[in-house]
């Protein structure tokens, strides 16, 4: 690969500082809006982890050792920078990950959300206490940090995904190496500098840029107690069952096939306006995005031709343009795997009811348009694979119960939601699905970060715990039990006076 060097680098962030970037192996980084190299980025390997993590580890004692709410202030600090840079970092975002700035400001206040639900964590370690369980004895438990633990994450939320990880695991006083996507490595390092204008002492949050290869040292090094992952299933489990034979934490979130009941009661104009944003939005390059609507009895035709209307006048543009509703795909490969997943759903029986390869916008951008692919079987690969790209599936069923069934034999379990007017049928719906997270008359049903967040079935592998329930991931339980009898009379005589 040949290297402009005239182009700005990114390079790795070690001991509270920008690390010089040396002649090792580099990767280009693209605009997916034009195809052009932006910038280049370092790519390190066992080296580079093993810096970072010996400086993680000499700083963590010291801040596991910081009391709790001075570790709160620097992530108070570090909040109302996140507020001042939001149009830096949502520029940054648009540059690098191709979605619209009104998304890559939105993803800066779920950051920012993210924030506000680590500084809880200072409350969650406070521990229990049972007085007088035997004679003299007492019991207490209290949480302790890990040490160093990891973060490793996908390319189409370069901040909030960290955001959530670091924070969370900061505040329980741990040190953290991040190791970004290096398709969109620029903003973690801007967070890494603004943490350390926040106050953060060097060594406490490191990056380390770099693919496969950083990521294995990680898993493999002795020093990291715990690792947090979020991408696809396929990297997820190698993370989840590596981790686990060394004896880590893990928690690996995966990719996702996010399945949208429609009832025939619904409001089936509202139910076609969610679909396109939940199936459309950031060019369908969500884990949480709609990618297959199950109609439901005579829902079907209606519902189809109102969701074709509105993707077909979804307008598709740079990200950084005004009035476009979804960017670019991220890259050549993954726009050849949207188009390779609509020709094969075509000759797997697929009606392509809107073609998204009939209008992508002039240039040379990873651009493609929304589409909408009818009567989709569950044996046929548009179903089965996650396609992550802006292409919306959609199934028939008979009533309820036909419906369930198809969502539950789905092996991935991230979320799921149900348009109706019956209580009853979003209950049963509500209580029988299997998913981490369900919506009811909400498309995307990503909770507000003080609940936990993960998924069930493929969509996650090891321990839950981002946002809420973060405490209990990036810390461990000790319970103290201690015996102070009172002092025998004579013994003691000052205890025993002023006890009186
Ligand atoms: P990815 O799995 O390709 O990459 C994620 C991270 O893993 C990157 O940092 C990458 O460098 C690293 N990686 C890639 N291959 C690896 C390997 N063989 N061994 C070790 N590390 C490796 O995912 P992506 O394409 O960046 O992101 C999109 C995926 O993430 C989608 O599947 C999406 O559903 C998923 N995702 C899930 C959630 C969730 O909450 N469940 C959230 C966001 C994204």
């Amino acid at each position: 690969m040949t290297i402009d060097v005239s182009l700005d680098t990114v390079t790795h962030w070690i001991a509270g500082t920008a690390v010089p970037p040396t002649d090792g192996p580099r990767a280009n980084i693209l605009d997916p809006a034009t195809g052009r190299v932006i910038r280049t980025v370092v790519l390190g390997g066992a080296d580079a982890v093993e810096e970072a993590v010996a400086d993680a580890r000499t700083a963590a004692e010291a801040w596991a050792a910081t009391p709790a709410p001075a570790r709160a202030s620097v992530l108070h600090r570090f909040r109302a920078l996140l507020h001042e840079h939001t149009d830096e970092l949502a520029s940054l975002i648009t540059a690098e990950q191709g979605k619209t700035i009104a998304d890559a400001r939105g993803e800066i206040a779920r950051s920012i959300e993210a924030v506000d639900v680590s500084l809880s964590v200072v409350q969650q370690l406070k521990g229990e206490y049972a007085d007088q369980v035997a004679n003299g004895v007492d019991t207490y438990s209290f949480r302790q940090p890990l040490g160093v633990c990891a973060g490793i994450t996908p390319f189409n939320f370069p901040v909030m995904v960290a955001v959530s990880m670091f924070t969370a695991a900061i505040a329980c006083g741990n040190a953290f190496v991040l190791k970004p996507s290096e398709r969109v490595p620029s903003a973690s390092v801007r967070l890494a500098q603004l943490m350390s204008d926040a106050g953060l002492p060097g060594g406490v949050l490191n990056v380390v840029h770099g693919d496969s290869e950083a990521v294995e040292a990680l898993l493999d090094h002795r020093d990291v107690a715990a690792v947090s992952f979020v991408g696809s299933t396929r990297v997820a489990r190698i993370i989840y069952q590596r981790s686990a034979a060394a004896g880590k934490k893990v928690q690996a979130l995966g990719g996702a096939k996010n399945h949208m009941v429609v009832m025939p009661d619904a409001d089936l104009d509202a139910a076609a306006d969610a679909l396109v944003s939940a199936a459309y939005g950031a060019a369908g390059q969500r884990c949480m995005a709609v990618t297959v609507a199950v109609a439901v009895g005579e829902a079907g035709e209606a519902l189809v031709t109102k969701t074709a209307e509105r993707a077909n006048a979804f307008r598709v543009g740079p990200g950084n343009a005004a009035s476009v509703d979804m960017g670019p795909l991220i890259s050549e490969d993954a726009l050849d795997r949207v188009r390779g997943a609509l020709e094969l759903s075509v000759e797997q029986g697929g009606q392509l009811v809107v073609d998204g390869r009939e209008r992508p916008p002039p240039g040379a951008g990873y651009f493609i348009g929304p589409s909408l692919v009818d009567h989709v079987s569950v044996e046929s690969d548009l179903y089965r694979d996650e396609v992550f790209g802006p292409v919306l599936s959609v199934l028939r069923a008979r009533d309820l119960e036909h419906a369930l069934q198809i969502v539950n034999d789905n092996p991935y379990g991230n979320g799921a939601a149900i348009f109706t007017s019956s209580g009853a049928a979003a209950r049963r719906f509500s209580r029988g699905v299997l998913a981490g997270s369900v919506g009811v008359n909400i498309p995307i049903p990503v909770p507000t970060s003080w609940f936990g967040f993960g998924g069930w079935g493929d969509s996650r592998f090891g321990d839950d715990g981002l946002n809420y329930d973060a405490y209990r991931f990036y810390t461990r339980s000790k319970v103290v039990t201690q015996r102070w009898t009172e002092p025998t009379p004579g013994l003691a005589p000052h205890f025993v006076a002023a006890a009186r």
